[in-house]
C-alpha cells in the first residue's frame, strides 16, 4: 500500500547507470511478454532507444537519469493498469515532445498516427501544472477532450502521476504541496472514475503523506499497533465461512484487508470520531473462481451463507451485481454483525470482477465480450463531450462542476418505462429532466417520484422512479442553478438565462439610447464604452441589462461629466380614468372551480385551502406539500408565505387554477412605452372596446417622454391575460407590459 520507489541517492557511475536502465527495460519487456505479437518487441525497442537518446542529458530532481521515469511509467501501465504494447510505446515517449527535440511529426513518422495522437494528448496535459486557476480549468478541459478521444491518454497520465507521486520526495516543499493537492483534487477521483481502485487509494495515501504528514503517521502507527488483534479477529470471523465454502466446493480466496489510511481519515473527519471509533477499519473480501454463467448465482449463495452465520444490517446491502457502478465496479457488499458485537463489511465478487475492481477500464477491454460495459464508458465520454461543447470557456467553476457531475458516485433512477439512468449523487428531479432532454429540463415544473408529487428541487435517491411534469409555459430561472448538480443541466440553464438576459438588455439599450439622445449626447459605441467603464461593467450587455432591470439609476448620468449638464425633468402627468367596475363578475362560484397542478398535467391532486389567507380562484397561489395531507394552497402574498418558502423551499410546489370561464379575477399590468398623444385612448380602446375586458383602474405617469401605465383589469384566465399582453405589445410605442399582483398595490 505504502509504496515508495527505491531511489538511492545518486552516486552511480556511468557504467552502473547503464546497467540499471537496461535492467528496468528488460523488466518491462518481461511484464509485456504475454501480450507481444511478432514485431512488437522491435517497436518497443525503437521507442525505448528514441526516448533514451532524447532524454540522454536530462536528470530527474533525484539525480537519476531521466529515462528511468518513462520506463517506470510504462511499467505501471503494463503491470498495474493492464495496458498493452501501444500504450507502452506512448508511455516511453510521453515526455519527449514536451521536453526534447523530438517532434510530434517524428513520432507519427516512426510509430503512426494513433500513437502520435496519444502522445500529443499527453503533451497537452503536462501543460496543466503551474498556471492560475482559470487557466488550469481551461487546460483540464483540454485534457478531458483528449481523454474522450482516447481513454488511454488519461490512463497513461495517471501512471505518470502515480510515479511522480511515488518519487515526490526530491521535489521542493512548495511543489510537493501543489502536486499533492492537485492529485487529491483531480487525479484520485479520476482514477476512481476509471475504476482504478488501487491507484486511487495509493494516490490519496501518498498525497496525504505530503499534505497531512502527522495525521498520516499517527493513523499508520495505530494501524500497525492494532494489527495483531485485528488479524486474530479476522481469522475468527472467517473460520466458519471458510468451512461452509469448502463444504460447498467453491474455489475461493478470502482476504481481510485494512482500509487505506486516507479513507480511515476521511471517515474520522466525516463522522467526527476517533480512530478507535471507526468500526470498519478493514473489510473482508471473498473472491470466487466462478464460470461466467454462474457468477451472480454464486455470489448470492455465498451471501446467503454469510448471513446464515452473521446477522446482516438490512440497509447496508449494496447490490452492484445487478447495477454495476458507473466505473464498472461489480460486487455484492454487506455489513454483518460479527463476533464481539462488531460490524464487519464483507465484499463478495468473482475473480473477473476483482480484476475489474483493481485494473478498471483496461480490464474491461480484456473482457471485451461484455459490450454493455463498453457502452457504459462510451455514454460517460459522450456526456462529457456534450458538456464540454456547451460550457462557457470562461467558466472557472468548470472544475468543480466537472467533479460533481462526472467524478462523483452515481445513483440509479428509473424512467416511467423502467429505463435506468445514472446521475451523480445529489441530483434533483430537475437534473433528471435535463438528462432526458434539454427541452424537457427547460419546461420542467415538477415531478412525480414513486408516484408522489415533488418539486423540481427534490433530491433523488437510487431506485427512485421519476416522471417529469412539464409545461410549455415554464422557463428556466436563476434559482434553478441552485437546484442542479449535473454540468449538463447547469450549462443549459445558463444558456437559457443568457438568452433571456439578452432580450431584457435590448430594452435597457433602448432606454439608454433615449436617455443619451435626450441629453444631447450621441448613442455611439464610444459613449457606451465610457459608460460601461464608468459603472464598472464587463460588457455593454451587462450595462444594458442593469439599466433594464433598474439596478443602476440613470439619474446618475448627470454625474457623468462627459454627458454635460443636467437635464430638466418634465413634470409627471397623471391621467385618472373612471374605473368601470365589475358587474357582479367577481362573485366566485367556488364549487365550480378546481385546482390543477402544473398547468397542462391532467392530474387532479388532493388539496386544501389554507385558512390563514383563504385563497380564491385567480389568486396567485402556491402549494405547500404537507405530509399526509397532500397540498395546502396559500396565496403568494400570504403572511406565512415568505417563512414557508424560506424554510421549506423544497416543499413548495407551483400551482395554478383551472380554467373557468364563469369567473373573472383582478390583475394588474404595468405598461411602459413612449409618451404619445392618444396612447391612452389606444390602450383603453383595445382593452374595453376590442377585447371587452373590464378595466378596474388606470393610472398613467409620463417622465421624460416615457409613460408608465398601471392598469387593473378583470380577466378570466391567464390565457386571456396573455392575449391582452400580446395585443398591447403590438400597439405602436409600447415597450413592455408586465403583470403584477393587483392586490398588492
Ligand atoms: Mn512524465
Amino acid at each position: 500500500m505504502d509504496t515508495v520507489a527505491v531511489t538511492p541517492k545518486y552516486n552511480l557511475n556511468e557504467e552502473q547507470e547503464k546497467k540499471l536502465i537496461l535492467r528496468e527495460y528488460r523488466a518491462l519487456l518481461r511484464s509485456l511478454k504475454p501480450k507481444l505479437k511478432p514485431g512488437d518487441k522491435e517497436l518497443i525497442r525503437h521507442a525505448f532507444e528514441m526516448a533514451a537518446e532524447a532524454h540522454k542529458t536530462m536528470r530527474r530532481k533525484s539525480g537519476e537519469p531521466y529515462i528511468l521515469h518513462p520506463l517506470a511509467v510504462a511499467q505501471i501501465c503494463v503491470e498495474e493498469i493492464g495496458l498493452g504494447v501501444r500504450s507502452t510505446i506512448c508511455a516511453l515517449l510521453h515526455d519527449t515532445v514536451e521536453d526534447t527535440d523530438i517532434s510530434l511529426e517524428d513520432v507519427q513518422r516512426e510509430f503512426g498516427l494513433e500513437i502520435a495522437r496519444i502522445v500529443d494528448g499527453l503533451t497537452k496535459i503536462s501543460n496543466v501544472i503551474d498556471v492560475n486557476a482559470s487557466q488550469q480549468a481551461e487546460n483540464f478541459k483540454k485534457i478531458l477532450l483528449t481523454l474522450t478521444d482516447d481513454p488511454r491518454v488519461i490512463l497513461i497520465k495517471l501512471a505518470d502521476r502515480l510515479h511522480n507521486m511515488r518519487t515526490l520526495e526530491s521535489m521542493k516543499r512548495e511543489k510537493q504541496l501543489k502536486i499533492a493537492s492537485e492529485t487529491v483534487y483531480v487525479y484520485a477521483p479520476l482514477a476512481h472514475r476509471m475504476g482504478l481502485y488501487n491507484i486511487k487509494t495509493e494516490l490519496e495515501d501518498l498525497a496525504m503523506k505530503y499534505l497531512e504528514l502527522d495525521t498520516y503517521k499517527e493513523i499508520a502507527r495505530k494501524l500497525a499497533e492494532t494489527k495483531r488483534e485485528r488479524t486474530r479477529y479476522i481469522n475468527e470471523f472467517i473460520r466458519p465461512i471458510k468451512e461452509k465454502l469448502e463444504k460447498g466446493n467453491y474455489q475461493f480466496e478470502i482476504q481481510g484487508r485494512p482500509k487505506s489510511i486516507h479513507s480511515i481519515w476521511n471517515k474520522m473527519k466525516k463522522k467526527g470520531v476517533t480512530f478507535e471509533e471507526v468500526y470498519d477499519l478493514f473489510a473482508i473480501r471473498i473472491i470466487l473462481d466462478s464460470p461466467p454463467e454462474k457468477e451472480k448465482q454464486d455470489c448470492w449463495s455465498v451471501y446467503s451463507m454469510i448471513t446464515d452465520e452473521y446477522t446482516p444490517s438490512p440497509e447496508r446491502l449494496r447490490d452492484w451485481l445487478s447495477n454495476p457502478k458507473n466505473n464498472g465496479y461489480e460486487a455484492l457488499h454487506t455489513t454483518v454483525m460479527g463476533p464481539q458485537g462488531k460490524w464487519v463489511e464483507v465484499q463478495i465478487r468473482t475473480r473477473r470482477m476483482n480484476e475489474i475492481a483493481e485494473k478498471g477500464l483496461a480490464a474491461h477491454w480484456k473482457y471485451k465480450e461484455d459490450t454493455s460495459d463498453e457502452s457504459r464508458f462510451d455514454k460517460w465520454f459522450q456526456q462529457i463531450r456534450e458538456v464540454l461543447n456547451t460550457q462557457d470557456t470562461d467558466s472557472i467553476d468548470f472544475l468543480q462542476d466537472f467533479k460533481t457531475s462526472f467524478l462523483a458516485e452515481d445513483i440509479y433512477v428509473y424512467t416511467p418505462k423502467g429505463d435506468v439512468k445514472m446521475l451523480p449523487v445529489g441530483s434533483t428531479a430537475l437534473d433528471f429532466a435535463f438528462s432526458i432532454h434539454s427541452a424537457v429540463g427547460s419546461q420542467c415544473i415538477g415531478a412525480k417520484v414513486n408516484h408522489k408529487l415533488v418539486p423540481i428541487s427534490h433530491k433523488l435517491r437510487s431506485g427512485d422512479q421519476v416522471e417529469i411534469i412539464t409545461s410549455g409555459k415554464q422557463k428556466p430561472s436563476e434559482d434553478w442553478l441552485g437546484f442542479v448538480v449535473t454540468a449538463k443541466a447547469k450549462a443549459k440553464i445558463k444558456d437559457a438565462l443568457k438568452e433571456v438576459k439578452r432580450g431584457i438588455a435590448e430594452e435597457g439599450k433602448y432606454t439608454l439610447q433615449r436617455k443619451l439622445e435626450g441629453m444631447g449626447a450621441s448613442f455611439s459605441q464610444h459613449n457606451i464604452d465610457e459608460l460601461t467603464n464608468f459603472y464598472k461593467f464587463n460588457s455593454s450587455l451587462d450595462l444594458f441589462y442593469a439599466i433594464a432591470v433598474k439596478s443602476i439609476d440613470l439619474k446618475e448620468l448627470k454625474e457623468f461629466q462627459l454627458l454635460g449638464d443636467r437635464l430638466e425633468m418634465p413634470k409627471p402627468v397623471r391621467v385618472p380614468v373612471e374605473p368601470k367596475t365589475d358587474s357582479g363578475l367577481s362573485t366566485l362560484a367556488k364549487k365550480d372551480t378546481e385546482l390543477i397542478i402544473f398547468g397542462e398535467s391532467s392530474d387532479k391532486i388532493m388539496y386544501t385551502l389554507a385558512n390563514c389567507c383563504k385563497p380564491i380562484p385567480g389568486d396567485d397561489v402556491f402549494g405547500f406539500v404537507t405530509t399526509g395531507k397532500g397540498l395546502t394552497i396559500h396565496r403568494t402574498n400570504c403572511p406565512n408565505a415568505a417563512k414557508l418558502m424560506a424554510n421549506y423551499g423544497h416543499r413548495i410546489v407551483k400551482t395554478k387554477w383551472a380554467k373557468n370561464k364563469e369567473i373573472s379575477f383582478l390583475t394588474g399590468l404595468k405598461i411602459v412605452g413612449i409618451d404619445d398623444v392618444g396612447v391612452i385612448h389606444k390602450i383603453t380602446n383595445l382593452i374595453s372596446g376590442e377585447m371587452k375586458i373590464n378595466i378596474s383602474a388606470l393610472t398613467v405617469e409620463a417622465i421624460e417622454g416615457i409613460f408608465h401605465g398601471n392598469i387593473k383589469v378583470f380577466v378570466h384566465d391567464k390565457e386571456e391575460l396573455d392575449e391582452l399582453v400580446q395585443k398591447l405589445l403590438r400597439l405602436s410605442g409600447i415597450q413592455r407590459v408586465d403583470r403584477y399582483d393587483a392586490e398588492k398595490e
